[in-house]
């Protein structure tokens, strides 16, 4: 019995590894677009982006 899944997706990065980009935050991380933000710096990048819609 295999039960492979796309579970290992995040392996990669290692578990905690994810953080934000722009400030380093661990918390509320937006992973959207492949760009690693918390929902902060996210708002503020995605305003610059023109991302209006997300609020
Ligand atoms: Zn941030």
């Amino acid at each position: 019995m295999k039960k492979d899944t796309s579970t290992q997706e995040s392996k990669k990065f290692g578990r905690g590894a994810n953080k934000c980009s722009r400030c380093g935050r661990k918390q509320g991380l937006v992973r959207k677009y492949g760009i690693y933000l918390c929902r902060q710096c996210f708002r503020e990048i995605a305003h610059e982006m023109g991302f209006t819609k997300y609020s």
